[in-house]
């Protein structure tokens, strides 16, 4: 038995040590216990000598209050990237989550009668606004949103949908699936990549409780294909539910169907995320018809799925931002119409071996798949681009580049204003790293 495990200091005595008895005595007593067990396992495989004990607690105190959920800068030129999660917030939306989050808010109580009630009139005013929609809901995600919508609606009845449109969106969504979970029974109509609405109208009969469109939102079918337009469905006899997916509530974003266009072609209920083309943060809206929103909201389901009160700042102040019409003053709608700017950023690399290349962004958050946004990036040759990535990663803030084409790529249309301070910085000291190890 080593008589390093008869030096080894007792809690009570670390508790005591002048260095330590100042930090929180529940947070010393953990440290210590821990840097106690993994020294007693290295004394077992052969440690020598004992480490300063109370340095080694301190570090552990300190580390308890690092967070691992931190911002990170997005030098990828990828806007929605679920990875980096998703659209940053507009100003407006983070302070309004701020300020709700530090105190009490009105979240559920009528200022005018100090009655209960209100959840959702923040964020279904300017949606009716923005899209003409008759009422409107918030619900977790997007996700959340589809399988709300087919639970209240089409539970135990059948729900008719196109082969071509039987998609995944990524982390196990798949509409098949979302389907059997809500209790709906699937009715395939038409091919992979032609259906008509004929095809839709053969298979509606009393058991049918809706028809689904869903957007291809991260692939696209090429060639010879065919796809009934919405307004082709909404005039069958029964229920139109399109879940639109990026959900734009503003025009010009590529081929993404405008919310409110799709509403006036005449779908009856559809449903979008709060955190792709809206620009806002997590959230699954739903809209459409009163008839068919409020069966949602009356639903069990929603009680479960509903947004929290951080969500609803973000999403109606992001809301209130697009009523404006400045929708520049939306970082992801901005980012995906400007390139950012590349001299401002070769400027803040000052005698960094870099140069600046043309390519391309990527919308990311499957929206506009095939959308290539041209833009000039700042690109380092080097012998090893994805050692000098993964330095970047460890700076603090963190700084997330492209690796490509054997290089590092830095994208300043995903940069927000004062990030290529932060970049030069991240990109001199993971050189100079590179130079010296
Ligand atoms: C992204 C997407 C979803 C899922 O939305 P989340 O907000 O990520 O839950 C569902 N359907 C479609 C068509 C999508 O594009």
């Amino acid at each position: 038995m080593s008589a390093l495990f008869r030096q080894l200091p007792g809690v009570d005595t670390l508790l005591q040590h002048p260095d330590l008895r100042q930090l929180p005595p529940d947070a010393v007593r953990r440290a210590s216990r821990e840097v106690l067990d993994g020294l007693r396992y290295e004394i077992r495989e052969g440690l020598e000598v004992l480490p300063d004990i109370p340095a080694l607690v301190h570090e552990k105190v300190a580390a308890l209050s690092v967070m691992r959920l931190k911002r990170v800068i997005n030098a990828t030129g990828i806007v929605l990237h679920t990875n980096l999660g998703r659209a940053p917030l507009a100003p407006e939306a983070a302070e309004a989550v701020a300020d709700v989050a530090r105190g009490y808010s009105n979240t559920e109580m009528n200022l005018a009668d100090g009655k209960r009630g209100g959840r959702l009139d923040g964020v279904r005013e300017p949606l009716r606004q923005l899209t003409g929609c008759e009422d409107a809901l918030a619900v977790n995600n997007n996700a959340g949103a589809v399988m709300l919508a087919l639970t209240a609606l089409a539970k135990g009845r059948e729900v008719v949908v196109s082969r071509g449109e039987l998609v995944e969106i990524g982390g196990s969504f798949r509409v098949p699936d979302i389907m059997a979970l809500s209790g709906a029974t699937l009715v395939e109509v038409g091919t992979t990549n032609r259906t008509r609405a004929a095809d839709f109208a053969r298979a509606i009969n009393e058991n049918t409780a809706a028809l689904l469109r869903v957007h291809p939102s991260n692939f696209r079918v090429m060639g010879f294909t065919e796809r009934p337009s919405t307004r082709e469905l909404a005039a069958l006899d029964a229920p139109l539910i399109e879940d639109l997916g990026s959900g734009a509530l503003v025009g010009g974003l590529g081929d993404e169907p405008v919310v409110g266009q799709v509403l006036a072609d005449g779908a009856d209920l559809v449903c979008f995320s709060g955190d792709k083309l809206v620009g806002g943060p997590q959230a699954g809206i739903l809209a459409g018809k009163k008839r068919w929103v409020q069966a949602c909201r009356k639903h069990p389901l929603y009680r479960a799925l509903r947004l929290d009160k951080l969500g609803l700042a973000a999403l109606e102040a992001t809301l209130r931002v697009l009523l404006t019409g400045e929708i520049d003053r939306i970082p992801a709608l901005r980012m995906l119409r400007d390139a950012g700017d590349p001299v401002k950023l070769l400027l803040a690399l000052g005698d960094a071996p870099v140069t600046l290349e043309d390519d391309v962004g990527y919308s990311g958050g499957g929206a506009l798949p095939m959308q290539a946004l041209p833009g000039q990036v700042v690109v380092v040759r080097g012998p090893d681009p994805a050692a000098l990535a993964a330095a970047l990663r460890a700076h603090d803030p963190p700084v997330i580049a492209r690796v490509a084409d054997d290089s590092l790529r830095l994208d300043p249309r995903t940069l927000l204003p004062g990030d290529e301070v932060v970049v030069a910085h991240a990109l001199h000291a993971a050189l100079d790293g590179a130079k010296g190890g």
